[in-house]
């Protein structure tokens, strides 16, 4: 076995190689860049060194630098993880040169799945079915227009030496290819610094399914079985199950069979991934090989209880496979759920920050693999995953319920983050009947994220009944159970308040209890009845006007996600006694979210102000956070100027809190 491993990452996978690497009895040595010092992975590890200024180029994509860390740290193996270096094919050669193992495929094997065109060689002379396509030498229009025609509109233009679904182009018509080829050649030069495209066929609503496969040094290459992984939103994966449910044993098997070909094509050792995609006819064609571990190895591990990197040291340090073929067997059905901090109501933009609450569920059949702990930042320089939620179930549908009630009891305060979309998602009938493709996340958003147009009144009730409860006023768990308020109420106070911010300010909703379920709303000059009221588990249901209304509720400290069959809806909050729109009080003093720059100051010491009432703007990750009063107070302070750059917990604004 391996000595001391150098991990050449961070966030959940860097922890998820440490946890294994660990109990391996293998010293775990972390890197970290300024942006990441103090995080989880450091944490856990049992050294960390330092790599390098935030950006990445200087930290963790410096090749120079991770191979010098790993010298002075006396590392015998690196495992690059997912993204970064991991198919960087010049950093598999580095880290041979300097004599360490690089915990993956061969340089060669990674040189070569890297390009689309002679990964795309390999499996046709290896007899697998590739995707239609042209990718000749001759890259004039001519051609092009010649190829794309044969293969019949619409086409794929794909960046040959691509990644990362960058720089791909799909073309409906003839007149549109000599622009659209000058588009994906400019784009490929600027993203990979290769003009090389290739034509492929444009397929169908297809359903994305990959094999993991594994190969020893020994020239043993067998397969973990499927993840079909067709929820994607612009071709980035949401969620993902395994075994691929949707195929007869006939085309599983094929695919299987295709993808220990694709493997021995190359002598592949170590886990790589082997992508399909697969028509509305069952027909399948090879896309890419993947030559590292996954984000959604979970779900495999999941279901044949195996633990891929276990496996990947194992094969690195020169012993054989764990197990034959036979001996790997697929029980039940595992679904994994990505995490993201990012606000799907805002266009998914990143929502970098503070995490000042973090509420993970666990139990049986659940795995949740996490980056970040409550206190920890979300920072804005890499990809702003928190966790990944991995539930098993005997059968696809209980893995679904599972994974939809886990979703639901996660808690995230101080960063926004995408629990509502993927309780949407996981909660579409289209999706409990496998009714999907790769295209659906995209042409389903309507119905799986909040629109910018006001509250319907139903979406109010719905969130009223939910605010009444005290659901949403916990941005961290309390150490007494007692003062856990969590739980969810039947018996809603006699009469409750709360303020909902509206683009025009804030608004007063009033609940008033009227007897038995039935309630009384007052809102924006209306007063309507509420009946048959209940808020139990995650649920909120009423009648108004003798409609029945029912949704699921995801509520975090400052916003109530209401799902319901005809879509999301959501209600901001503003809580006067917990934080207000984006700022975070600590003793009356207003602080920064996140780091960002300062846009606007709205008041000046001795000022007097009302809940709501605007302070400054800052403006980070392009979007703007106006930071309110929390509660009526005075102003004794102001630190912040406009224009100026502030860290995340810069102080902004200091209130002296008036005493009601
Ligand atoms: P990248 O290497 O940039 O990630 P891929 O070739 O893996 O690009 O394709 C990424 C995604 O784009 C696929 O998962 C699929 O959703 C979509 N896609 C790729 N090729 C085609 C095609 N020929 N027809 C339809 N969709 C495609």
């Amino acid at each position: 076995m391996l000595q001391a491993l150098l991990i050449a990452n961070r966030g959940e996978i860097a922890c998820r190689i440490v946890e294994t690497a660990k109990r391996l009895g293998v010293r775990t040595i972390a890197v970290y860049s300024d942006a990441d010092k103090g995080a989880r992975h450091i944490r856990l590890a049992d050294e960390a060194h330092w790599l390098g200024p935030a950006p990445a180029s200087e930290s963790y994509l410096s090749i120079d630098r991770l191979i010098d860390v790993a010298r002075r740290a006396g590392a015998d193996a690196v495992h690059p993880g997912y993204g970064f270096l991991s198919e960087n094919a010049d950093f598999a050669q580095a880290c041979e040169s300097a004599g360490l193992i690089f915990v993956g495929p061969g340089p060669d094997a990674i040189r070569a799945m890297g390009s689309k065109r002679i990964a795309k060689d390999l499996m046709h002379r290896a007899g697998v079915a590739v995707v239609p396509d042209y990718r000749g030498a001759d890259q004039s229009i001519d051609a092009f227009a010649t190829h794309a025609a044969g293969l019949g509109y619409p086409v794929m233009l794909k960046p040959a030496h691509g990644g990362g679904g960058k720089g791909m182009r799909r073309v409906d018509r003839a007149e549109e290819l000599a622009e659209a080829l000058a588009a994906a050649k400019r784009e490929a030069v600027t993203s990979f610094g290769n003009d090389e495209i290739l034509v492929e066929k444009y397929i169908h609503q297809p359903r994305h399914i990959e094999v993991q496969v594994f190969g020893d040094t020994h020239g043993n290459i067998v397969h973990l079985y499927e993840r079909d992984c067709t929820l994607q939103r612009r071709h980035q994966k949401v969620i993902e199950e395994a075994p691929a449910y949707s195929l007869t044993n006939e085309i599983r098997q094929k695919l299987q069979d295709a993808a220990i070909r694709a493997a021995a094509a190359v002598n592949y050792t170590n886990a790589g991934t082997v992508e399909f995609l697969v028509d509305t006819d069952g027909a399948f064609y090879f896309m890419e090989m993947n030559t590292r571990i996954q984000v959604e190895h979970p779900v495999t591990e999941m279901i044949t209880g195996l633990d891929l990197i276990d496996w990947q040291l194992r094969v690195a340090s020169g012993e054989a496979l764990p197990l034959r073929q036979d001996e790997i067997r697929v029980d039940g059905h595992a679904i994994e759920a990505r995490v993201y901090a990012e606000s799907p109501d805002r266009g998914f933009l990143p929502s970098p920050g503070r995490i000042d609450g973090l509420v993970l569920p666990s139990g049986p059949h659940l795995r949740v693999d996490r980056g970040v702990d409550s206190g920890d930042v979300v920072t804005p320089h890499y990809d702003a995953m928190i966790a990944k939620i991995i539930v098993h179930g005997s059968s696809r549908e209980e893995a679904r319920q599972r994974l939809l009630d886990a979703v639901l009891e996660v808690r995230i305060d101080g960063v926004e983050s995408n629990l509502a979309f993927l309780a949407a998602l996981l909660a579409r009938p289209e999706y409990q009947a496998g009714d999907v493709d790769i295209q659906y996340v995209d042409r389903s958003l309507g119905k799986l994220v909040a629109g910018d147009s006001a509250p319907a009144v139903e979406a109010v009730a719905a969130a009223a009944l939910v605010l009444s409860s005290g659901q949403q006023a916990m941005p961290v768990v309390p150490s007494d159970p007692w003062d856990d308020r969590r739980g969810w109420q039947n018996n809603l106070p006699p009469r409750h308040i709360s303020f909902i911010a509206l683009p025009n300010g804030l608004s007063e909703v009033v609940l008033v209890s009227t007897g038995g379920a039935t309630y009384r709303l007052e809102w924006n000059d209306l007063t309507i009845g509420l009946e048959m009221a209940e808020v139990s588990g995650k649920k909120v249901g009423f009648s108004l006007g003798g409609q029945r209304h029912e949704a699921i509720a995801v509520a975090a400290a400052r916003t109530v996600h209401l799902i319901s069959k005809s879509g999301v809806d959501r209600i901001d909050i503003a809580d006067p006694f917990a934080s207000s729109g984006g700022a975070t009080i600590f003793n009356g003093e207003v602080v920064a979210p996140m780091p960002g720059k300062v846009t606007h100051v709205f008041v000046v010491a001795g000022q007097a102000v009302s809940v709501g009432d605007r302070l400054a703007v800052v403006e980070a990750m392009k979007m703007e956070h106006v930071l309110r009063a929390p509660i009526d107070s005075t102003v004794t302070l102001v630190h912040a100027t406009a224009g100026q750059f502030v860290d995340e917990g810069t102080v902004l604004v200091a209130l002296h809190l008036v005493p009601d």
